[in-house]
């Protein structure tokens, strides 16, 4: 099997080449961003026919190319039958796109694909890499009938900080995730819950279901809940590893992956998300009934984070910037993906007035 690696450089990316170091996956694309010290190292070691950069660059492999459309040209070109998209934000959304219109599976990290346009994706070609929706794939492999999902969350950077205290902190402060090493901005994510909302869309585009909720689990080993309409509850536990999630998009089951969670060390508790001090969490419900805004809080959050990491905006921005952009767009009918790019352009343009 070979794959085509989006993200390569990435915290996702260099987890997914530690699996195909392991199994012996062929990697035949690799897509990097601006890292090109390291992207130079992993081409070293996997020796890719095409390589793509964000920016023109000296490169020695026999194809380069560059920028989003290099990323579509060598979707087009390469004989990958599986993707895996570990590109961070809106940029996902047209090799996701492109991957699945060329007969293509995804391994999606890229959870903002989904968010953004999941009613318009056929969900039946794509396998999602994160640890949630893995965890609650695990527990449904089973005939009985879930009553409720629930994703568990660990509450991110600030989940013991006073909450006054919030709203100004920085980005230094943000970015001190207390389980998971993670990139810069789904630690941001994380930080404002802004993740969850996005784990809860994922899962209803994923799993048809529209009864989903969030919990605060601070030892990320917990990741899946399923309530089934008989009474039971069943949880998904591992360590906090994305080797997992990723072992198993890659087609790789039923192997050694993660040592097993010590039970004796488990100290889980579980928490509700309170909404004081992650105000983003009261338009769950609301998204839920509405799933297709998604792109509208994707584009306020990413239009957002882009003036935080400036030093232009303070933290409690996001949060500000996301609440306003929902209640402005919130009756923005999206009728195709083209509408999406049109609508994700006018939300960051509305954030900028803020
Ligand atoms: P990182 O920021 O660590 O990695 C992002 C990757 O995208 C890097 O390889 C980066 O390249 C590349 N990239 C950025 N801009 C461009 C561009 N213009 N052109 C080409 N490549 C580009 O993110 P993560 O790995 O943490 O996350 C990736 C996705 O996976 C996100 O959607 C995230 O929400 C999701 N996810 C992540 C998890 C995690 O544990 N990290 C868990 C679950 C989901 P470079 O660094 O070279 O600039």
């Amino acid at each position: 099997m070979k794959i085509a690696l989006l993200g390569s450089t990435g915290s996702i990316g260099t987890n997914t080449l530690k699996i195909c170091k392991q199994f012996g996956i062929e990697v035949e694309v690799l897509v990097a961003g601006n890292n090109i010290e390291f992207l130079k190292k992993q081409i070293e070691i996997f020796h890719p026919r095409i390589v793509v950069t964000a920016n023109p660059c000296k490169i020695d492999a026999p194809v380069v190319l560059h920028g989003e459309d290099g990323i579509l040209a060598a979707l087009a070109m390469c004989e990958s039958e599986l993707v895996v998209n570990a590109l961070v934000g809106f940029l996902g959304l047209r090799p996701t796109l492109k991957a699945i219109e060329l007969g293509k599976r995804v391994a999606l990290a890229n959870k903002e694909s989904l968010v953004v346009a999941g009613k318009f994706i056929d969900t039946s070609k794509i396998t999602p890499i994160d640890s949630e929706h893995f965890g609650l794939w695990y527990l449904l492999q089973n005939s009985f009938k879930p009553k409720r999902l629930i994703l568990t969350a660990s509450g991110g950077a600030f989940r013991d900080w006073k909450i006054e205290k919030i709203a100004s902190a920085t980005l230094q402060d943000a970015l001190k995730h207390p389980n998971w090493s993670m990139g810069t901005k789904i630690t941001i994510d994380s930080a404002t819950m802004v993740n969850k909302l996005f784990e809860v869309l994922e899962a209803y585009w994923l799993f048809g279901c529209d009864n989903i909720d969030g919990v605060i689990e601070p030892s990320s080993i917990v990741h899946g809940i399923v309530e089934f309409i008989d009474g039971s509850t069943t949880f998904h536990a591992s360590i906090p590893d994305m080797k997992l999630p990723i072992a198993y998009a890659l087609g790789i089951s039923n192997q050694p992956i993660l040592e097993s969670v010590d039970i004796f060390k488990i100290k889980t508790a579980f928490e509700p998300i309170d909404q004081k001090r992650y105000p983003v969490w009261q338009i769950k419900e609301r998204l839920l009934k509405r799933p297709e805004l998604g792109v509208v809080v994707n584009a306020a959050n990413e239009a957002a984070i882009e003036q935080f990491i400036e030093g232009q905006k303070a933290f409690g921005f996001i949060a500000e910037a996301v609440l306003r952009s929902i209640e402005k767009f919130f009756d923005t009918e999206v009728q195709s993906v083209e509408a999406i790019f049109a609508i994700d352009k006018k939300v960051r343009g509305y954030v900028q007035t803020l």
